[in-house]
């Protein structure tokens, strides 16, 4: 294909973390052509199964094109002033925290913060949460105790120069496959040593010199084994840890701790610890099955804890750096999108922080307490606590742990908004009101990817009937509720310029997330903005930590001491087993959009459970039969697939199935309702299960 072509457009895959440039150029009326570009950073013009079927998905069968209330087509007037009286009225009555925003990483950064600044500025609660929540807050909680602000310090080039790289609870192969494709690439070009920590045995395993299947949520374990064996093999970074806090109970908690949990040989544990040892040069790459766990933030400390006592992070070739899920999770976090975070990686509980950002926003009110988590808010959802309820992109119904309690307690709000690009989604059918947004390649703003990278999505095509893109809905509804000069934006690229220019507040304040070198950018400048990565002020040269200095008050890194503990679902008799849950390869979230290539659905068409050999013989089940997995709180019919892959005990099966038919796959009503007591994320990995033969 030709490298310029003046009839393509430059964009972002509206997938996964990686963040892959892609080329777009319409065919017809209404087809999309979708390559991968070649001068995008994240991908240099590959792309995944997925992001080459982005062609097959942008039909407009299924497409929400008008407002609906109660079901039925209303305009927008009318629409929006319901929306803005309904909210104002609940709040006049029941006060601020009475209403709440369930938002999502498929966001673009500028309708995240609007919706950030709507909820915290205006309305005055903290009750703006994102299912981004059941992605990588336990990374976030992690990055900001080692480190003081949620930091990423790794970046996608130290996969091209590492000589060791360690994949821990990723899936990489499948999860992120362009980034895949890298590690692969650096094996190809220097030998690049790859370990895979995962208790099942994937597809990244193939590509792998050592895999480590670790007992489900033992890998605190493993890396305080790692840090003592450093210790030990005296790779202790002296000069850079000579300022760090809690160095010594961090080491003295590595020490005590046993490899037992992991259920890992000692010469496996042996080989990894000595591969660590051996080269210098190691990143750690990361992701849900780190921080979909009960002790997730301890998880992340662990790993942290060796890259820092080694002082192997922020320069070339090492470094933790975890991938997240969804192509805007990064920029929710920028704007503060967070129950618990305020913008631009200001701190909520910080007074000075706060009258900051009100200032700058003009802002009648803002909270000083955090919000409730994504868990907590249906909770509160359900209670009547919250009476009325905006989901923006997002199918909580499904993907909520204790899905079913969640979809009951939606359906019962008072007041339910859903914004959406379809309207056949679980959550969207219970809704009072109907909003249709613009989708991917209709819509305008910026995403940032999982190395920090800031790139543009850009519209190719108008969007149809009466969809329109989110953070107009929220400015619409933010000035009907009394507040017009705030929400008065001509456009993404004002909320842009006014996000960046934030930002420079965060940057005075002497923290990381800094990018208002873009705040004087014209709207063609933003328009023609290429792919730029944080920090833009560039006074630290976009790396963080290479010298030692955090951004704690005092700026000492912190090391954190963890002991490993047993996930919170508790085995029972009835409920023997073990439920990992996760993504296949060619489907993505509810298959709203994935779903609609027939490419991909061909991947594998059916919800289904792996389970081990043993277990099957034992159980009485036969390949490719139906059976019935159930918890304490739900259950599914699934597709068997018998297989080694998972160890004894233990099963695995996608989350990305809904309905009520056979094979049904509303796997998340499966999983507890258990959190990680620091970042509020649910341990959607570790349910406990019982599993029979399905008798219709
Ligand atoms: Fe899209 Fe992720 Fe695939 Fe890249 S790796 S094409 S961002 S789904």
């Amino acid at each position: 294909a030709p490298r310029e072509d003046p009839g393509e457009v430059r964009s972002t895959c509206p997938y996964c973390g990686v963040g892959c440039g892609v080329l777009l150029r319409m065919t017809g009326e209404n087809g999309i052509a979708v390559r991968g570009d070649p001068d995008h950073p994240a991908n240099f013009g590959r792309l995944c199964s997925k992001g080459s079927a982005l062609g097959e998905t942008v039909g407009l069968d299924g497409r929400l094109l008008t407002a609906r209330v109660n079901g039925t087509p209303a305009g927008w007037g009318e629409t929006l002033q319901l929306v803005a009286d309904r909210f104002r009225q609940t709040i006049s009555d029941h006060g601020p925290d009475s209403v709440a925003f369930y938002v999502s990483g498929q966001m673009l950064t500028e309708d995240y913060y609007v919706a950030n600044k709507l909820m915290k500025g205006f309305i005055g609660s903290a009750n703006i949460d994102t299912n981004s929540r059941l992605c990588m807050a336990s990374t976030v909680a992690g990055h900001k105790r080692a480190f003081g602000t949620d930091t990423v310090p790794g970046t996608y080039e130290d996969l091209d120069e590492a000589d060791l790289i360690v994949l821990v609870g990723s899936n990489l192969a499948w999860c992120h496959p362009v980034l895949h494709q890298r590690v692969l690439a650096a094996k190809a070009a220097r030998g690049t040593r790859i370990v895979v920590v995962d208790p099942r045995r994937t597809a990244t395993c193939d590509g792998a010199d050592l895999h480590l299947p670790l007992r489900i949520g033992s890998d605190v374990a493993l890396f305080n084994r790692l840090l003592a064996a450093i210790c030990e093999g005296g790779a202790i970074d002296r000069e850079y840890t000579r300022n760090v806090e809690g160095f010594e109970a961090a080491v003295a908690s590595a020490r005590a701790a046993q490899i037992a949990p992991t259920g890992l040989s000692e010469r496996l544990v042996q080989r990894f610890c000595a591969l660590w040892l051996r080269h210098e040069k190691v990143v750690t790459v990361f992701s849900q099955g780190v921080n979909q766990s009960s002790a997730g933030t301890d998880k992340v400390n662990a790993i942290l804890n060796c890259h820092i006592a080694t002082g192997r992070i922020g320069r070339p070739g090492m470094g933790p750096l975890s991938v997240t899920g969804q192509p805007n999770a990064m920029g929710g976090r920028e704007v503060g999108g967070l129950a618990n975070t305020l913008a631009c990686h200001l701190d909520l509980g910080n007074a000075e922080h706060r009258a900051a950002v009100r200032a700058f926003w003009d802002a009648p009110q803002m909270p000083d307490r955090p919000g409730l988590k994504a868990v907590d808010l249906f909770r509160a959802v359900s209670d009547g606590r919250i009476k009325a309820l905006w989901v923006m992109h997002s199918n909580p119904a499904v993907t909520l742990p204790e899905a079913d309690a969640v979809r009951d307690a939606i359906a019962a709000c008072d007041f339910t908004v859903v914004s959406d690009i379809t309207a056949e989604t679980d959550t969207a059918r219970l809704a009072h009101v109907l909003l249709p947004a613009a989708a991917w390649s209709e819509k305008s703003g910026s995403v940032t990817n999982s190395d920090r990278t800031i790139s543009r999505q850009r519209a190719v095509r108008a969007a149809p009937g009466e969809a329109r893109p989110d953070w107009w809905h929220m400015a619409e509804v933010g000035r009907r509720m009394g507040w017009p000069r705030a929400f008065d934006y001509s456009g993404p690229a004002e909320i842009f310029r006014e996000h960046a220019a934030l930002s420079g507040i965060a940057g005075g304040f002497g923290l990381d997330f800094d990018v208002s070198g873009l705040a004087e950018l014209s709207n063609a400048e933003y328009e023609a903005m290429t792919p730029v990565r944080w920090p833009v002020a560039a006074r630290r040269g976009g790396r963080f930590f290479a010298e030692g200095q955090s951004f704690h008050p005092g700026g000492r890194m912190h090391m954190i001491p963890v002991t490993w503990r047993a996930p919170a679902a508790r085995h029972a008799p009835r409920f023997p087993f073990r439920l990992n849950t996760g993504r296949i390869r060619d489907q993505w979230h509810t298959m709203t959009r994935s779903g609609l290539s027939p490419r991909l659905s061909a991947h594998l068409a059916e919800p289904f459970a792996e389970i081990h050999p043993e277990d099957a013989a034992r159980l009485g089940i036969a390949r490719d039969t139906l059976v019935e997995v159930a918890s304490p709180s739900g259950r599914a019919i699934l597709r068997a697939q018998i297989t080694d892959a998972v160890q004894p005990g233990t099963i695995f099966a996608p989350m990305h199935w809904t309905g009520e038919t056979a094979p049904s796959g509303r796997i998340d009503a499966l999983v507890a309702a258990a959190t990680d007591p620091v970042s509020g994320q649910p341990e959607s990995k570790a349910a406990v299960c019982a599993v029979a033969p399905f008798a219709a």
